[in-house]
């Protein structure tokens, strides 16, 4: 026996099959049990949304002679007829191939015939707004003085090409995208009848990707249920769906962060070559950017990541490679990249064009002089405050500095400045976590005796408040150690030495800041600063609600404002 495609052996026979489009469908059911149809409808909307599906029930409906309520039986000799597409009766017409005028001329000789066995005469014309200007108007004469028997039904994808004069004449049904919850039901419904064992993420991918289109949906499973055994899981999905899985995805993305342009030009030729939607292709990549964007944001959060949760790592070295004003400018450049080639005859070209424009040094340059200047803004706004409290002066004539109304800087104030007695019982909880540590403690143990008899002097307050400027001495002087020390939390004072907290996801910073050549470096940054010798002491601070205030979620919404809604961050 031959294998039949999925979405012809689940095409709909009834109304009740019809998923996502319940509006369009009552409204029909109830015109047949009237008896009162149109004769003449246009069903717009995305491809597989079940246009021709509707138009082609609806045809069997009104003809049935059998017809229970407003279904078609199926079962009579018409209803198999129009089925197996053998009754002259249904004429199914293709305007991407027949648009000129004679076919139209063609159809207008054969309206004026009644139906030879059925009761209606049912045209149903795809793509129709592919139809020549003249070849419209021989249709519309036709609709003008539409015979009692004749039923047109045009179907189109984009109406807005369809003269108004033409739209006048019909009914018009608006075929939506077809929501997920329904798409996931009638797949796994599918899955089950194959006997198919499936994870639903597996599911939820080949969702994502249809968009909305039922036919796509059904495609897509196809191809995934006849290449696996008898377990479909999502990472299958990913392999057999082919070059734009997650893996293809980074590979780009690095190219477009290493400004490859002959590498980033192959991909996408790759990508057209092998036939995918590039509209959905700009989708996936949207997400994808949206997670480079969350990580520049908020580094330690990969449960935010909604595309390439599984490649955490690969995501962070991305956020550091684009910076968030990077991808944002990426994130900008994909949305108008998606809308151009929605009805472009030539996608990939817009495609191109686009992703070449964004990767331009002028526009990632420009994305991350803002980003440094903002973080130099941030660390000034730090220093006004410290001179304002430290030395007495004021800024401004009220009590709130300008500082205080800097949110960035808000968030992270009562970390640097204000260590919270609160906390100590939380961090004093905290132990070491790798051997580097204990050894690199062990090291200290000696130097520290002498740094602190000669600093007794030291006010311990008086060296948390410098700390920003202590990052400052070291983004100047060496940029790799402040890298990796500026991702820490300066804790307290602890005989002479600096404690500063690091996170235990931060095993890299620790190991790296534990070398003697970085701890050397730092130190002298602190006595350069401080003006006294200072010590340096690692803290791993246990990961989970160890600081209160500001989640990172909240932090990153009040930094991307309305953004953050549109994209949907949401910490599961
Ligand atoms: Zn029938």
């Amino acid at each position: 026996m031959s294998y039949t495609a999925l979405y012809r052996k689940w095409r709909p026979k009834v109304f009740e099959d019809l998923i996502g489009q319940k509006a369009i469908v009552d409204t029909l059911r109830s015109q047949i049990e009237r008896g009162k149809f149109g004769h003449a409808y246009i069903f717009s909307g995305t491809r597989g949304t079940g246009k021709t599906s509707t138009a082609k029930i609806l045809a069997r409906a009104i003809n049935c002679p059998e017809r229970k309520d407003y279904n078609p039986c199926n079962k009579c000799e018409i209803c198999l007829s129009i089925l197996d597409e053998t009754l002259m009766d249904v004429i199914e017409m293709d305007a991407a191939s027949n648009n000129g005028v004679d076919d139209i001329r063609e159809l207008r000789e054969n309206v004026k015939y009644p139906p030879s066995r059925s009761k209606y005469k049912v045209y149903i014309i795809d793509e129709v707004h592919m139809l020549s200007t003249s070849a419209f108007n021989a249709l519309l004469k036709t609709l003008e003085e539409p015979p009692e028997y004749a039923v047109f039904i045009l179907a189109t994808t984009e109406p807005h090409k369809i003269p108004a004069t033409i739209q006048s004449r019909c009914q018009q049904f608006e075929f939506k995208r077809v929501g997920k919850e329904d798409l996931m039901e009638r797949m796994q419904l599918i899955c089950e009848s194959q006997g198919m064992v499936y994870e639903t993420q597996a599911l939820d991918k080949i969702i994502n990707r249809a968009d909305g289109a039922v036919r796509d949906a059904l495609s897509l499973l196809d191809r995934c249920l006849t290449s696996t055994a008898d377990l479909l899981r999502a990472e299958d999905v990913d392999r057999i769906l082919g070059l734009i899985g997650v893996d293809f995805m980074m590979d780009l993305i690095d190219q477009i962060g290493r400004r490859e342009r002959n590498l980033v030009l192959d991909s996408l030729n790759q990508l057209s070559v092998s036939g995918a939607n590039l509209q959905s292709f700009c989708r996936d990549m949207t997400l994808a950017f949206r997670d480079v964007m969350v990580t520049a944001a908020a580094p330690d959060h990969p449960e935010m990541l909604k595309f390439s949760g599984l490649m955490p790592d690969r995501v962070k070295a991305q956020a550091k490679m684009f910076g968030l004003n990077g991808a944002v400018k990426l994130l900008e450049a994909l949305s108008m990249i998606e809308n151009q080639i929605k009805y472009a005859q030539n996608p990939l070209i817009f495609l191109e064009t686009g992703l070449l424009k964004a990767m331009t040094p002028a526009s990632i340059a420009a994305a991350d002089a803002i980003e440094r200047l903002e973080k130099l803004e941030a660390e000034l706004f730090a220093l006004k405050r410290l001179m304002a409290s430290g030395e007495g002066l004021s800024i401004s004539g009220s009590n709130n500095t300008i500082a205080d109304e800097h949110p960035a800087y808000q968030a992270s104030k009562p970390e640097i400045l204000n260590p919270n007695s609160r906390l100590e019982p939380i961090l004093s909880e905290s132990k070491s976590a790798s051997d580097s540590v204990i050894q690199a403690e062990k090291a200290e143990q000696k130097k520290t005796d002498e740094i602190s008899s000669t600093s007794s002097a030291l006010d311990p307050e008086k060296v948390l408040r410098l700390w920003p400027e202590i990052l400052l001495y070291l983004q100047k002087n060496n940029g790799r150690v402040y890298a990796f020390l500026v991702d820490g939390t300066p804790l307290k004072m602890d005989k002479g030495r600096l404690v500063v907290g690091f996170k235990a996801v931060h095993d890299l910073h620790i190991k790296k800041l534990s070398e003697e050549p970085n701890r050397i470096v730092i130190e002298e940054a602190f006595r350069s600063v401080v003006g006294h010798p200072v010590g340096f002491m690692i803290e791993v601070i246990p990961d989970k609600g160890s600081i209160s205030g500001p989640s990172t979620e909240d932090r990153i919404k009040s930094l991307l404002g309305d953004m953050a809604d549109l994209l949907e961050i949401q910490d599961k």
